[in-house]
């Protein structure tokens, strides 16, 4: 079985495709697993929440879903944020908000755990740092946990207690071994380790390993969508420079 492990695809329609073309023609994908941010800040919320629908899909929510569904109040975002929640929020039909309110926090397949956030904190807390690496550990019931949410791919590895931040080397499988491990694939629609390349990763269960990937997209096409909905122009300006 592979899974296609996706995280903060943010309503970019152009990078959500090329991921699932990329991923489709490297060996393909049975199933995908999303982190959470389906929505919030791109131009394309209802056709991002439809097509990932037409595959077998496993979703827990993120931040950005539950604000744009009014769960979670958008006053505490910033500016910019809060007006694409806003913005967002008026182009979903009744069956995109339901699809977005069914959404569990964490689900487990297989040997992983996934969260957006933490696990105990699972839709607000950043997993960055030894202390929130820590946390999760402590609550974590199976070998691995996926997270988003930061859009910052790594692998965490848990070295006798210890988390230890690791790179997460592009087109280089990383073996699922005996550690445990905090997994983020790093973001599809709006990456932000400085590389505007949509992220993503691809789980072999009969292989037992991951791997992460990078493609490019036509950045132009959604910035032009963004600016065409009035969205707030340092969203449309970060895309370029994966920030
Ligand atoms: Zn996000």
């Amino acid at each position: 079985m592979r899974a296609l492990i996706l995280s903060d695809i943010h309503a970019n329609l152009e990078a959500l495709e090329a991921v699932i073309k990329d991923a489709q023609g490297s060996g393909g994908f049975d199933t995908i697993w999303s982190l959470g941010d389906l929505v919030g800040y791109g131009p394309d919320p209802k056709a991002c929440i439809d097509r990932i629908r037409e595959f077998d899909l496993v979703s827990v929510a993120g931040n950005h879903d539950h604000a744009a569904i009014g769960l979670i109040d958008a006053n505490d975002f910033n500016a910019a944020a809060k007006t694409a929640a806003e913005w967002t929020a008026d182009q979903l039909d009744s069956e995109c908000r339901d699809f977005l309110a069914a959404m569990l926090f964490v689900e487990v397949q297989g040997p992983f755990t996934l969260v957006h956030g933490s696990l105990r904190d699972p839709i607000v807390e950043y997993l960055l740092d030894r202390n929130s690496a820590l946390g999760t550990l402590a609550l974590l019931e199976t070998p691995y946990c996926l997270v988003g949410h930061s859009h910052i791919p790594f692998v965490c590895f848990e070295v006798e207690g210890e988390p230890e931040f690791n790179e997460f080397p592009e087109d280089k499988r990383v073996a699922l071994n005996d550690n445990r491990k905090i997994i983020n694939p790093g973001g599809v629609g709006q990456p932000r380790d400085r590389d505007p390349r949509p992220s993503y990763a691809i789980y072999d269960s009969v292989e037992s390993n991951i791997e992460r990937h990078r493609v490019t997209y036509d950045i132009a096409k959604t910035q032009k969508k963004m600016r065409s909905a009035d969205l707030p122009s340092r969203l449309i300006d970060r895309l370029e420079h994966g920030l």
